[in-house]
């Protein structure tokens, strides 16, 4: 997540010609763009009759199950103890957002979490001061699938100062925002730009309109794989 320059710190139906109905298969413009990928391979597998592949990218995108994720301790946050409930309280706000549960579970061992979390006091990233970032992967192996992520929090301003609660949870709630499959996004929104000193701390009504549509979209994907397979 890049940090405002010098602020501070900082069911959609196509008829087709036989009569039948057929959903959409697109991902809204605003999807990451690796979730995108593993979206439209999905339904590739799907059409080659490999439902589990096509499941297993359905369930990539809805992360489902809990995400496990790992609070590696830091010179700021020895015990870990501040980033852990600031990745709950993320967690919880794109769950009040959407009117589902997003659900994290803190892993006390790393080599059982697919999310490293860790803070750094500065960083930066291609010569920029940045809030955060994220490097993940996600990948579908036969009918299995998941994230691999190391998530990195910045604890404290150009000036040295601590980041606000507001604005370290801008920037979780951001890079999770990722984790779920939202693209960079606009001023007013979690995805847009840090602005330390006026962050956004709730998803604009455009980010949660995307997320359910990408959310939605998935569940397409899961519900055509599972009837195909039962069909088959
Ligand atoms: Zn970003």
């Amino acid at each position: 997540m890049r940090l405002r320059a010098l602020a501070c710190l900082f069911g959609l139906f196509v008829l087709v010609g036989t009569g039948f109905a057929q959903k959409a298969r697109t991902m809204p413009a605003g999807t990451e763009p690796t979730a995108k990928a593993q979206f439209d391979r999905g339904w590739r597998q799907l059409d080659k009759g490999r439902y589990q592949e096509a499941l297993a990218a359905a369930n990539l995108i809805l992360l489902n199950g809990p995400l496990k994720l790992y609070v590696e301790p830091s010179s700021t946050d020895p015990g870990g103890t501040a980033t852990k409930l600031l990745i709950q309280k993320a967690a919880q706000g794109w769950s009040d957002a959407l009117g589902e549960n997003i659900d994290v579970v803190i892993c006390t061992d790393s080599s059982a979490a697919s999310v490293v979390v860790r803070s750094m006091d500065t960083m930066q990233l291609n010569g920029r001061e940045v809030a955060g970032y994220t490097d993940w992967k996600r990948w579908v192996h036969g009918s299995a699938s998941g994230v691999k992520a190391v998530i990195t929090l910045r604890t404290r301003g150009l000036s040295k100062n601590c980041l606000s609660k507001g604005a370290a949870l801008q920037a979780a709630m951001h890079e999770l925002g990722h984790l779920l499959g939202l693209d960079d996004g606009p001023q007013n929104g979690i995805m847009g730009l840090l602005d330390p000193a006026n962050p956004v701390t709730k998803p604009s009504r455009s980010e949660v309109q995307l997320l359910t549509e990408i959310r939605n979209q998935a569940r397409q994907l899961l519900q055509a794989a599972r009837l195909k397979e039962a069909a088959s």
